[in-house]
């Protein structure tokens, strides 16, 4: 989500003439877009901000701009700790980047960060990839997990209008990008906000009447979603998903805990038995789905018991890929109040089982892979290693490959090509183009 809004808002800058500095050092307009789900994150920006702030007192026309969630949470206490800023901006005001720097023009410090309608991302993005993109289609979030900062630096649920997405993404295929990933914090609950009932009174604003509505745009190859919510997750949905063919065979969904109780406590809505069925539900129409969620280890009071429950769930789905976390107390969250939080050693001790587990298991469910012929989308070329190309099968998984063509008739990013598997890792794939 923030690399979305960072590359519409580096798309604004370009629009406005500016170009990207060789270093950050040198730049004459610092943006940085930052993120505040742990702490470790919130805190990188300061060290971040703090070299710009000396660079300012001998350069007084550089402007420093700080955006994202950091910058919602701290809003005008932004200006006390580093009064060298110039713009503090919200993400819900991303798309609005150009005429709050006409204001900082004026003189002023700018702060932005007020509960705003989004508005309709007019501009081109600059995205970091030629061949892959998200496309934002709900902003926001409504739910209340107890941990999450998420609803109050993001604000309320808004989604985009349907024929918005889709005018996106025809624009997308005409300049020759072939994936697109939907993004939302909760993409089961886009169109919750927009009217459209049908007679037998289901709303038709639906993720699954999303998917069907876009999916024939031409020349987008691939098309993803996350990240989905158990609690909204619905059998209608994986139905769409088999039968839609550009969709890929990828779930991302965060279950979070393995324990009901503590699920409970996060106020998640679903239990692990509910995450089961639709597992289940997935396998039984996608037997070939890789499976991703995120998990957050030494929630307060979570005991050595409700943990191995969390492993034990990994083990028996078998994911694909998990993002592991330690819990952090982040400000404005009901969890964060509570007196029973853990000390940082069992935070340290839990999370590295739970990344050395993950990686057995990704390992373990890479073999099916072995010998297999993949599609692959080719993004360029391996950075490590300039004889492989570099993609991703359906199933999400990165992918090295050797040509077998001669140099000059190597592959292009965009192209899709068939792969024989024949090396897999915990987190990647190698083999060689047919
Ligand atoms: N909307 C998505 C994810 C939002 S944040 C969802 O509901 O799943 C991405 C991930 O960060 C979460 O899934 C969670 O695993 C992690 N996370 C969020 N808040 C956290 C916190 N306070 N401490 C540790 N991890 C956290
Ligand atoms: Fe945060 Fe929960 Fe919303 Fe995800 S669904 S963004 S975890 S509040």
């Amino acid at each position: 989500m923030n690399k979305a809004d960072s590359e519409r808002m580096a798309g604004i800058l370009e629009a406005m003439g500016y170009f990207q500095a060789s270093t950050e050092l040198e730049a004459d307009l610092v943006l940085y877009n930052t993120c505040t789900i742990r702490d470790n994150a919130e805190q990188k920006v300061y060290s971040y901000l703090g070299r710009q702030a000396r660079r300012k007192r001998t350069n007084p026309n550089l402007k420093l701009v700080l955006a994202g969630c950091v910058a919602q949470q701290e809003g005008e206490a932004l200006l006390r700790r580093v009064p060298e800023i110039d713009l503090v901006m919200g993400p819900q005001h991303a798309n609005r980047l150009e005429t709050l720097l006409t204001q900082v023009d004026t003189g002023q410090q700018v702060v932005a960060t007020n509960d705003s309608h989004i508005v309709e991302d007019i501009t081109t993005a600059r995205r970091a990839s030629k061949v892959c993109a998200w496309v934002n289609v709900i902003y926001g979030c409504n739910e209340r997990c107890t941990y999450c900062v998420v609803p109050s630096v993001r604000g309320k649920e808004q989604s985009r209008e349907p024929t918005s997405i889709k005018l996106e993404m025809e624009g997308l295929a005409i300049e020759g990008f072939k994936e697109v990933t939907l993004l939302g914090q909760n993409i089961d609950a886009y169109g919750r906000d927009l009217p459209g009932i049908t007679p037998s009174g289901r709303r038709e604003n639906t993720l699954t009447d999303l998917l069907n509505f876009i999916h024939d745009v031409k020349g987008i190859e691939r098309i993803r979603f996350a990240t989905s919510h158990p609690r909204y997750f619905t059998e209608r949905l994986i139905e769409s998903c088999s039968n839609l063919p550009k969709v890929c065979e990828h779930f991302h969904i965060p279950f979070q805990s393995g324990n009901n109780e503590i699920l409970k406590l996060m106020g998640r809505g679903y239990t692990i038995e509910r995450y089961r069925r639709i597992i289940k539900q997935i396998r039984e129409r996608m037997p070939y789905a890789a499976i991703s969620g995120d998990v957050i280890v030494a929630f307060p009071g979570e005991s050595e018991e409700q943990f191995n429950e969390t492993l034990a769930i990994i083990e028996e789905i078998g994911f694909d890929q998990i993002n592991t976390a330690a819990y952090s107390p982040r400000p404005n969250t009901p969890a964060a109040t509570w007196p029973n939080q853990l000390p940082e050693e069992i935070k340290v001790a839990r999370l590295k089982k739970l990344n050395q587990l993950v990686e057995n298991v990704a390992l373990k469910v890479n073999s099916k892979y072995k010998g297999n012929t993949e599609e692959i989308l080719v993004e360029g070329i391996n950075p490590k290693d300039k004889n492989q190309f570099m993609g991703r099968t359906r199933t999400n998984r990165l992918t090295f490959f050797e040509s077998t063509l001669a140099k000059e008739d190597s592959y292009k990013p965009g192209e899709l090509v068939q792969v024989n598997i024949t090396n897999i890792r915990a987190f990647s794939l190698s083999g060689k183009a047919i």
